[in-house]
């Protein structure tokens, strides 16, 4: 991609488009004040209600939506103008809550997968400000198996009745509609008789909970489906054709975690809490500055940090020449969680006992680390755990052979399940 004109069918060069967003930013985007930067709880409704606000102002001034194609309300720009967009808003207040999984997985699969009326429908609510959207894809049975699936879609006159229960969905709780899996032919092997559905979540039929976390968070929520009647028209794809669909929210979602979706508007930490832990300031506040244990454990994080950028810059080009299979985003998925759990371990390892988390007993900024230790593996376990991430590395980019599957091609109503 050139600096100069696009191959979208826009005159606007990069350069003229980031100048122009550089203005309209200043004039209608809340600066951050480097004191007291937003501090987003996905949990409260307030984040998301603020959210929406702010995509609107995006929408109304041109500006939301930069890759999406222009017939679904975006602007059907290259990356190269997101890229660019995303380098001047960095200063600026930005919906970041809205990118996963609403734009950079939902509305990524539904543009690839959808029919006409939901891409035009959904993706343009989305990037007006006015819908969220979630995944209803694990269920209590489980989540590693996905294509596992028991709630089960029965077919009626002109629709469908769904019964069963979905779990772990993030921010179900403000979202509008959600893409479910749910199996319609139990009689043949289980990738074969699933089909993906868009579920309007406030339909009679839903019961929705929340599920409260260790840490005290309520994001995630659980559904229950009791006859829940849908159209044809919430048919995601083609019927029994979901896992093509549930592949490709896997790929977006992959793409999205590994930072490297043109559908992310905005970069950076959703809040400070999510910012790396800081430990050269950890081991000052601590005493322990000049320790040399503590700065070799500083300096491996560090390490990992930095090596996790280049394997983020290596993938992503190898990816883009086809020198390594799309499923290389595994890499970068699978690094990034453990260079996480390193980061938190090792503030923690510095902190010591002034890291107990006990309602108020630390100093001031290290009761974080305690509670982020509560939640260092959500990046280990979020769009499938480390240890799929290594199947999907051993069997499918080092072609390693396939771990045995003893349902396959089984009739999945056949297959021995839980007690049975
Ligand atoms: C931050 C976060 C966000 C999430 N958001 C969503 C969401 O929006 N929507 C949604 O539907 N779900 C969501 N999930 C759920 C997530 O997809 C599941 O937790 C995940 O797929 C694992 O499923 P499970 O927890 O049921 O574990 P299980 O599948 O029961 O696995 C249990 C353990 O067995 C291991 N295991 C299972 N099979 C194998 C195998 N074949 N080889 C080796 N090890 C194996 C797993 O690695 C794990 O350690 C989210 C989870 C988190 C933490």
């Amino acid at each position: 991609m050139t600096d100069t004109v696009s191959t979208t069918g826009t005159t606007e060069s990069v350069a003229d488009f980031a100048a122009r967003a550089r203005a309209w930013l200043a004039e209608n985007m809340p600066r951050i004040d480097a004191e007291h930067p937003p501090f987003t709880v996905r949990a409260e409704q307030s984040s998301w209600d603020r959210a929406k606000e702010l995509q609107k102002r995006l929408y109304d001034g041109g500006f939301a939506g930069i890759c999406f194609p222009r017939e679904y309300g975006g602007l059907g720009l290259d990356f190269a103008y997101q890229r660019a967009f995303n380098a001047e808003c960095r200063s600026y207040e930005m919906p970041l809550i809205l990118n996963v999984p609403t734009f950079t997985i939902c509305a990524a699969t539904i543009l690839d997968m959808g029919t006409e009326a939901q891409k035009r429908e959904r993706i343009s609510a989305a990037i007006r400000g006015d819908e969220i959207l979630c995944q209803l894809l694990s269920e209590p049975s489980g989540g590693s198996d996905l294509a596992g699936v028991i709630t089960r879609a029965d077919r009626t006159d002109g629709g469908w009745v769904i019964n069963g229960a979905k779990t772990w969905s993030t921010s179900a709780f403000a979202a509008d509609y959600g893409l479910m899996l749910a199996r319609t032919d139990w009689t043949v092997p289980k990738h074969e008789g699933l089909t993906m559905f868009l579920v309007p979540l406030n339909a009679p039929g839903i019961t929705m909970r929340r599920i409260r976390e260790v840490n005290g968070n309520e994001e995630f929520c659980e559904e229950f489906f009791d006859s829940l009647v849908l159209g044809d028209d919430a048919v995601v794809g083609e019927v029994d054709n979901g896992w093509e669909v549930a592949s490709r929210q896997l790929y977006h979602e992959r793409r999205a975690v590994g930072g490297g979706s043109e559908f992310a508007s905005g970069t950076g930490a959703e809040n400070a809490n999510e910012m790396p832990p800081d430990h050269v300031g950890l081991a000052e506040a601590t005493g322990q500055a000049d320790d040399p244990r503590v700065q070799e454990l500083a300096g491996r994080a560090l390490v990992r940090r930095v090596v996790k950028q280049h394997l983020i810059d290596h993938v992503a080009r190898s990816i883009a020449d086809g020198s390594l299979p799309p499923n290389a985003g595994t890499l970068i998925r699978l690094f990034h969680a453990e260079t996480t759990e390193l980061e938190v371990d090792t503030a923690l390892a510095i902190a010591g006992t002034a890291a107990v988390v006990d309602e108020g007993g630390a100093a001031a900024g290290l009761l974080d680390v305690g509670v982020r230790y509560l939640s260092r593996q959500t990046g280990s376990l979020g769009g499938g755990t480390s240890e799929m991430a290594r199947n999907v590395i051993g069997e499918r980019i080092l072609g390693f052979p396939r771990e045995l599957a003893a349902d396959k091609g089984i009739p999945f109503n056949q297959v021995k399940r839980g007690r049975s």
